[in-house]
């Protein structure tokens, strides 16, 4: 085990302290598509102690273009099942389960009980309800969004001074202009890589600040990742005191 984690000591984790503080840390990862699929084996490799993967869904074809970890042969399967067992052959030394549910009013709360939770996922309406559900709980977590070649990072915490609504005011996403339209496992890949980044930051408390107040977006065609601060509160982050 030391020696599966000896390379993870870095600037960003720097002693067995640190590494094992991670050890000892619970997320869930919402979503085991093209950002979570990455997300949960960055995750796995940085040694997060515990790990939950929700997704309702199965493989299909598709998928395999942009979210790397399924084969042909797991077309059909049950993507939180076909990761986690992927993810555990990376790593047999933390704790992995698959939650095969969809994320709703009715099992929303259960999210409370991680240090830190990641959406994952593409639907607008869970990246609303989860954004709402956070707020309303002053609990932690890092939205990603990727599309097409565009992508975006922001970690909300309740000292952070923003949330999801002031981003989506601000600057929200490039509208879809047509169902056909893809995305490239290079912008899920990227995206996802940067989401862990602030995760890490956040559960080590080691670089935080760099994420107060900042939305990271990614443009692949201009080959450009940048970090724009937020002007913008929405009408409830407009009425808290935090700044
Ligand atoms: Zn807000």
């Amino acid at each position: 085990m030391d020696i599966f984690f000896e390379k993870n000591l870095t600037l960003l984790i720097p002693n067995a302290k640190s590494q094992e503080e991670l050890l000892q840390k619970n997320i869930a990862i919402i979503g085991a598509g093209g950002l979570g699929h990455n997300l949960l084996m960055q995750c796995s490799g940085l040694g997060v102690g515990v790990i939950d993967l929700w997704d309702f869904d199965v493989v299909s074809e598709g998928n395999l273009q942009r979210q790397l970890l399924y084969r042909y042969d797991d077309i059909g399967k049950s993507k939180a099942l076909c990761a986690i067992r992927e993810a555990s052959r990376l790593n047999p030394h933390i704790k992995l389960k698959a939650k095969e549910e969809k994320i709703a009013d009715n099992n929303i709360h259960q999210l409370q009980n991680y240090d830190l939770v990641f959406d994952c996922t593409d639907a607008f309406e869970t990246k609303i309800l989860l954004a709402d559900f956070f707020y309303a709980v002053k609990r932690p977590y890092v939205f990603a969004s990727a599309y097409n070649i565009y992508g975006q990072v922001f970690l909300y915490w309740p000292e952070g001074g923003h949330c999801l609504r002031c981003i989506q005011e601000f600057m929200p996403m490039p509208p879809r202009k047509s169902e056909h339209t893809g995305t490239l496992g290079l912008t899920a890949t990227l995206t996802s890589t940067l989401q862990a980044l602030a995760g890490v930051q956040f559960l080590t408390r080691n670089g935080l600040d760099e994420w107060k107040n900042i939305l990271l977006y990614c443009d692949l065609m201009r080959v450009l990742t940048k970090k724009i601060t937020i002007t913008h509160r929405c009408s409830r982050c407009s009425k808290s005191e935090v700044l």
